[in-house]
């Protein structure tokens, strides 16, 4: 889908992981490489990841892993930023790929059940529609999964490190 696979050069590459609305998970998963996780920071700068203690935004970014799903007029503009200070960006989660089980709503009235729900409706930020990254921004790479597990996240990265573009396997690492 037009990424530029390569990410190597002389410098660590950036890598960030955004959260949208989503539960956590997948970010969690990335947290969990565990001895995968000492390598990769050794081969890597992890420079913006909120569960890991670290935001920094401020030299862009060569590969955005995102989690969740769009879900509010500030997400759309926020996923905008991402993409365009991103060399490549990968959905990451059933949240970021389809939508989520936020997207139980989109078959019914958003602005009724918050309605009934909340007692300061006027409040609450919130599409219509719970809506996959794809559906707003060009999505360089999906993981599939809920949540995905460590091992496609570190399949992606390796092979962006050696100049390969990461591909669909038997176990689905990776899906183009
Ligand atoms: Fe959580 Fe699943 Fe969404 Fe990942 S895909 S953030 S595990 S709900």
């Amino acid at each position: 889908m037009g990424a530029k696979a390569d990410i190597a050069k002389p410098s660590k590459p950036r890598v960030a992981m955004h959260k949208f609305s989503s539960c956590d998970g997948c970010q969690l998963a990335f947290l969990n490489m565990g001895e995968g996780l000492l390598t990769l920071a050794e081969r890597v700068d992890l420079v913006y990841f909120a569960e890991a203690g670290t935001l920094d935004e401020s030299g862009g970014f060569d590969v955005s892993f995102v989690e969740g799903s769009i879900a509010t007029p500030e997400d759309v503009e926020r996923i905008q930023r991402i993409r365009s200070n991103s060399r490549v960006l990968v959905a990451t989660g059933s949240c970021a790929t389809a939508g989520g089980i936020q997207a139980l709503r989109n078959g019914a009235d958003t602005a009724q059940w918050i309605a009934q729900l909340y007692a300061h409706p006027e409040a609450i930020s919130a599409s219509a529609d719970s809506t996959p990254m794809a559906a707003h921004v060009q999505v360089d790479f999906e993981l599939w999964g809920c949540p995905v597990n460590s091992q496609q996240i570190l399949a992606v990265v390796n092979a962006l490190l050696l100049g390969a573009t990461p591909r669909d396997s038997a176990d689905k690492v990776c899906v183009e």
